[in-house]
């Protein structure tokens, strides 16, 4: 058995050995797929293509939803399709390309640099294909040009690194207005309706209800930190998230 788990018809979900990381596949007519931040070692991203290619499926498109490391991988056997990002993500894909490099190779080293954060800069409402609609919901939060995809059909809402079971908001300190574009981000998410399941970037796959949830504990943990006050957030689990908190003290504190 593969990794890829059919959550809703057409639409199947992988996860990562690193730091849960989720991949999105949907299946369009004739066998193309859309593909979503494919990922993350070199091994899951061949095993990956093994296994669209034993389900006789082929990548025609890919979405990178957002311009970190691990959300802009591929593949040689995945093919040729174009791989789409939002404009100000492929802008910071090129700009800031040396220290994704470093953190992919950090982490999951190995990928071929060839294709490695190679993406086109796609400015629509929605992913250009034939398959089902997948429309787009672009912001700031996170990553510059943060783009979430929602497939009305099935109800799924990927949202790339937000709403996560398993990690706190994780803010853009270095944008002007990391608060005001989180906000900006969980407000938009929160304004599409009819979702029946969310895929985070890290983490587990959640019902609407669970999408709430993580909104709301979202929404409660940028509250908190705006008091500028220590605080313990449930999902602070590992070192890494507790630096980033640090930071995000740091940050409110200036
Ligand atoms: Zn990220």
């Amino acid at each position: 058995m593969g990794r890829l788990s059919e959550i809703a018809p057409g639409v199947l979900v992988a996860t990562s050995s690193f730091a849960l990381t989720t991949t999105t596949v949907v299946t369009g007519p004739g066998g193309g797929c859309l593909l979503i931040d494919p990922g993350v070692t070199v091994a899951e991203v061949a095993e990956l293509a093994g296994e669209l290619a034993a389900r006789s499926l082929v990548p025609v498109v890919g979405w990178a939803t957002h311009p970190h490391w691990d959300h802009v991988l591929w593949g040689r056997d995945l093919g040729t399709a174009p791989r789409y990002a939002a404009p100000a993500a492929v802008h910071i894909a090129e700009t800031e390309r040396p220290g994704m490099v470093e953190g992919m190779e950090n982490s999951a080293p190995g990928h071929d640099l060839e294709l490695f954060g190679r993406l086109v800069a796609l400015d629509a409402l929605a992913i250009p294909w034939d398959g089902p609609a997948a429309e787009l919901i672009v912001h700031d939060a996170h990553a510059p040009g943060h783009g979430a995809v929602f497939l009305p059909e099935t109800g799924v809402l990927v949202t790339g690194d937000m709403c996560s079971d398993v990690e706190i908001p994780l803010l853009d300190t270095e944008a002007e207005d990391a608060f005001g574009d989180y906000r900006t981000g969980l407000a938009r998410l929160a304004a599409v309706s009819g979702v029946r399941q969310v895929v985070p970037g890290h983490g587990h796959v959640g019902d609407a209800a669970e999408l709430r949830r993580r909104l709301a504990a979202d929404s409660g943990y940028l509250d908190a930190l705006a008091l500028r006050q220590p605080f313990d957030d449930p999902r602070i689990t590992a070192d890494w998230m507790r630096d980033a908190h640090a930071r995000h003290l740091e940050h409110v504190q200036r």
